[in-house]
């Protein structure tokens, strides 16, 4: 088995008086897909702010490689690997396609930025395309893309994917999980939040099953996708 490059232990965060994430466990190995599914409001994105710093922990422990890294904030964290896409996206909307990826590569320094530029292009012809139209005149498919594709100049060992097929429509959908698969075959380690649960374990190595703040179920992705207890409560069977 690969080392543990993301492990969270006891996380613990609240908004003001209410904890919505208590106590959660999870780790990440090199190169795993992971997948954490769960209802509306279980904690799941509170769960990957807290990794990146963008909500401050209560109590518990984050570690990457080898470090703990509370208290780090998201530049630090995308310049040692870990970067977030946040749910809704977050693209820079005044800018275009194009300047939204240079934005991407603001912790580098190589000279491969324009190379790995074309590479994102590869992925997502769309983006090219319309290199030049503003990122707030696209769809929200393709202010997924933009949004995945601007991660993915930063050169990420991890990325954690929040909620990547929301709102989108079915081939939208198609396309994307097609795209965070390839993006895992080519040795990026994913923590993929979805609410749409059968696709995230269906590409899934592993997963996690949050429910009011907690986990209440963990194991390999195939085992959950059977289990009668995530079949009822998130397949809708
Ligand atoms: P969703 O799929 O709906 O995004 P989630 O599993 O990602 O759900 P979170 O967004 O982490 O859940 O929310 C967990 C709990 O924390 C919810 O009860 C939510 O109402 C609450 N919460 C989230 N953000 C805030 C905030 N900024 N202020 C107060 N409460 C919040």
């Amino acid at each position: 088995m690969s080392e543990i490059v993301l492990k969270i232990t006891g996380l613990r965060v609240s908004y003001g008086g209410i904890q919505a994430v208590k106590g959660v466990d999870l780790e990440v190995r090199k190169g795993e897909l992971v997948s954490l599914i769960g209802a509306n409001g279980a904690g799941k994105t509170t769960t990957l702010k807290a990794i990146t710093g963008l909500q401050p922990i209560t109590d518990g422990e984050v570690h990457y490689a080898g470090r703990t890294i509370n208290g780090q904030g998201a530049y630090d964290l995308v310049r040692q690997g870990l970067c977030m896409v946040p749910e809704g996206r977050g693209v820079f909307t005044r800018m275009t396609i194009a300047e939204n990826l240079q934005m991407g590569a603001y912790t580098r320094k190589d000279k491969e930025i324009d190379s790995d530029i074309d590479k994102v292009y590869g992925i997502f012809p769309r983006l090219k395309e319309r290199r030049d139209q503003l990122a707030g005149t696209m769809s929200g498919g393709e202010q997924q893309m933009l949004a995945m594709g601007r991660a993915l100049m930063s050169r990420p060992q991890v990325l954690l994917l929040d909620e990547p097929s929301m709102g989108l429509s079915p081939i939208m959908v198609d396309k994307i999980f097609e795209v965070v698969e390839d993006i895992s075959k080519q040795g990026v380690t994913i923590l993929l939040v979805e609410q749409n649960a059968k696709r995230a374990l269906g590409l899934a190595d592993r997963g996690y099953v949050m429910d009011s703040g907690q986990v209440t179920m963990t194991g390999p992705a195939e085992e959950l996708l059977h289990d009668p207890r995530v079949r009822a409560a998130y397949l809708g069977e």
